[in-house]
């Protein structure tokens, strides 16, 4: 990981949250980033003749996971956690599913393995309303255990439809729900890390999940070496290297 971004460190605590703020699913009109990343999407998309609107895809899968009972993860939540960030994003990051802190605000990574996701964010020359961010499943997992593979299945149409109105160029899975889910398999992120995989075309980068990180922070450098594919092939400009 960057120096300047003092994730290689261990020990170093999380900067305080950007200042730009994130984006709600239903804030469509907000959703279109001034950032470089979103404008260009949003050029492609008048290019191609106007596509359905990303936002307004969102803001009816969101309907919908506010009122989903469909699994029993429905019967503890506080609320539902659908996803954040900019629609027309060319990069999103999957998680496995809200803890507690997300479940208690309603936004995915809040908490602090949220708050090191920001900061790695960041280290690639990006801001979190740049970026679209999700989980696997909508609802928090009691006591913060993996989701079952009945309810992965369950809810992971929510997590295809958020990728089919986005359409990122690619994606970043954070831990082994959520890489598996994407790329159908059922092996650790140790096999899946540097290797070439896509989910119906969109190129995957399998990467630890950031409460990984808070728990093994020596990891931290395999993330940055992960990113390193994302950073390039976007052409993204880290701090680190201006
Ligand atoms: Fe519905 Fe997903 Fe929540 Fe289960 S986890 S109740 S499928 S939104």
């Amino acid at each position: 990981m960057s120096a300047d971004a003092g994730l290689s460190r261990p020990g170093v605590s999380a900067p305080p949250r950007t200042a730009t703020p994130p984006v709600a699913a239903g804030d469509a009109e907000v959703a279109h980033s001034s950032s470089a990343v979103g404008a260009q999407r949003g050029a492609r998309d008048e290019d191609a003749g106007g596509a359905a609107a990303p936002g307004a895809s969102l803001e009816a899968c969101a309907a919908e996971v506010a009122a989903c009972t469909s699994c029993r993860l429905h019967e503890a939540r506080t609320q539902t956690v659908f996803g954040v960030g900019n629609p027309n994003a060319d990069l999103m990051f999957v998680g496995e599913g809200p803890g507690a802190e997300e479940d208690r605000q309603g936004e995915p990574f809040v908490g602090p393995a949220g708050q090191l996701l920001d900061k790695i964010i960041g280290a690639m020359g990006l801001v979190r309303s740049d970026v679209y961010i999700a989980n696997v499943v909508k609802c928090r997992p009691p006591e913060n255990r993996t989701p079952s593979l009945d309810e992965v299945s369950t809810c992971t149409p929510f997590l295809e439809r958020q990728i089919a109105a986005i359409r990122p160029k690619m994606i970043v899975a954070l831990g082994r729900p959520a890489s598996n889910f994407l790329l159908g398999c059922d092996t650790p992120v140790g096999r899946l890390r540097g290797q070439a995989n896509a989910y119906q075309g969109i190129p995957v980068v399998v990467t630890y999940h950031p409460a990984y990180l808070l728990r093994t922070p020596s990891a931290k450098k395999d993330v940055w070496n992960d990113l390193q594919q994302v950073i390039q092939r976007l052409g993204l400009r880290p701090p680190s290297a201006r």
